[in-house]
């Protein structure tokens, strides 16, 4: 959409929704297409996830599985596959039939979440920067945002911070680890911090946890839900996008108790209703798949975070290097930058490569301004080709 398209579709929105607009994600993509750049923006791998998983969907195409509209809450194949990955992992035990609502990727259980817990008024308090549909989401349900910002070089949690952005207002916690854009993943001090600070004020957590397994250097993943005093609080988010490479088929999930699951479903069910029958068949098998598919991927995802944040800190960048996810900040301002916005609107003229700036998912937008995050999750000629493109910028 153009400026002027943006501006004029902004009369038709309320008033809350009008600082809206167009996805950053969706505005450096289309960016990179037009100008034949090296997307390192949008989070997606380039190339496909495993073949059996494909063909699994093939199949399930093939033989008229889930062509018509699945069950609401999911195929029970589905569900089922959920609750033993959440035992596997994690040695938490959910009921597949009331405790697993199957969704259109973790972007609509994220949705339902907020929809159905957030009430006019209702204070969320989020880690910031935000992944972007946090803020839209708590805008639909007239929440009111409060940020606990993250700061560089580590990203760590202030707990003083979390505690003091409490009111008798906060409803919600939203909690995101390992964390989109920075790459932070929770300590065990700052997970234990976060239970306490929900269960003394007798807060609902929605925990997004899309990145669960792409967590580095040995680093384990546990979920909020499995902490003491947490289980009947928390509404755990996930999706199969990013573990198994397939970010199109959009099938994610909700996990959480069985009063919490169906309020979240209240809402889901009229935002799709269901979706995506077939890859519904496919994620099921997926999530089945053995522990060195899991073991490759992190490897793999691992060796290609260290080659990008090798190269940017070769061309004189400041690298947060990431303990999870599939993104590398940077600190511009070594290169002689200031606002990141503006560098990635220019970085496709200056060197065919585009990335995101951070401070489009933040409140106090200073903080994100020098940031700029990189997506690692594409082939190592691809990584390769984009830091020679970059090293243009190391003149400037
Ligand atoms: N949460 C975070 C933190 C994300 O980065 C993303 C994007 N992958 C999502 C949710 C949305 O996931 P999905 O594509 O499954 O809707
Ligand atoms: N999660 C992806 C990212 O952070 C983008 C998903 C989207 O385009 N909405 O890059």
């Amino acid at each position: 959409m153009s400026e002027t398209d943006s501006m004029a579709s902004r009369q038709w929105l309320p008033p809350h929704l009008r600082s809206l607009g167009t996805t950053i994600f969706a505005e450096m993509s289309a960016l990179a297409l037009a100008s034949n750049s090296i997307n390192l923006g949008q989070g997606f791998p380039d190339t496909d996830g495993p073949e059996v998983v494909r063909e699994a969907a093939v199949t399930a195409l093939r033989e008229g599985k889930g062509n018509q509209y699945p069950p609401g809450i999911g195929i029970p194949e589905l569900r089922r596959a959920i609750a033993q990955h959440q035992e596997r992992w994690y040695g938490q035990v959910v009921d597949p039939d009331t405790q697993v609502l199957v969704t259109a990727g973790a972007t609509e259980a994220i949705a339902g979440a907020i929809l159905a817990l957030v009430d006019e008024g209702d204070e969320v308090i989020a880690l910031e920067p935000y992944y972007d549909s946090y803020a839209a989401c708590i805008a639909m349900a007239r929440g009111v945002r409060v940020p606990v910002t993250l700061r560089t070089p580590n990203f760590r949690i202030d707990v003083d911070a979390l505690r003091a952005a409490v009111t008798p207002r906060t409803k919600v916690l939203l909690i995101n680890s390992p964390h989109n854009p920075t790459g932070m993943a929770l300590t065990d001090n700052e997970r234990q911090a976060i239970c306490d600070v929900a269960i003394e004020n007798d807060l609902v957590v929605i925990s997004d946890e899309v990145y669960e397994h792409l967590i580095f250097d040995d680093r384990t993943h546990r979920p909020l839900a499995t902490m003491p005093g947490m289980a009947d609080r928390t509404v755990t988010i996930s999706s199969g996008g990013k573990t198994f490479s397939f970010t199109g088929w959009k099938i994610g999930w909700a996990i959480a108790s069985p009063s919490l699951i169906n309020a979240v479903r209240t809402t889901k069910q009229f935002l799709t209703y269901v979706s995506g029958g077939p890859f519904q068949y496919a994620i099921a098998q997926a999530l089945a798949l053995p522990d060195e598919y899991y073991a490759s991927l992190t490897a793999g995802l691992q060796a290609k975070r260290d080659l990008l944040a090798q190269g940017l800190s070769d061309l004189g960048l400041d690298v947060c290097v990431p303990e999870g996810t599939y993104f590398i900040t940077t600190d511009i301002r070594p290169l002689g930058f200031e606002d990141g916005l503006e560098f990635c609107r220019a970085l496709p003229k200056l060197a065919s490569v585009v990335a995101i700036p951070h401070q489009v998912f933040y409140d106090n937008v200073d903080v994100g301004k020098p940031l700029v995050r990189w997506a690692f999750c594409k082939q190592d000629s691809v990584l390769q080709d984009a830091l020679n493109r970059l090293s243009v910028l190391k003149a400037n």
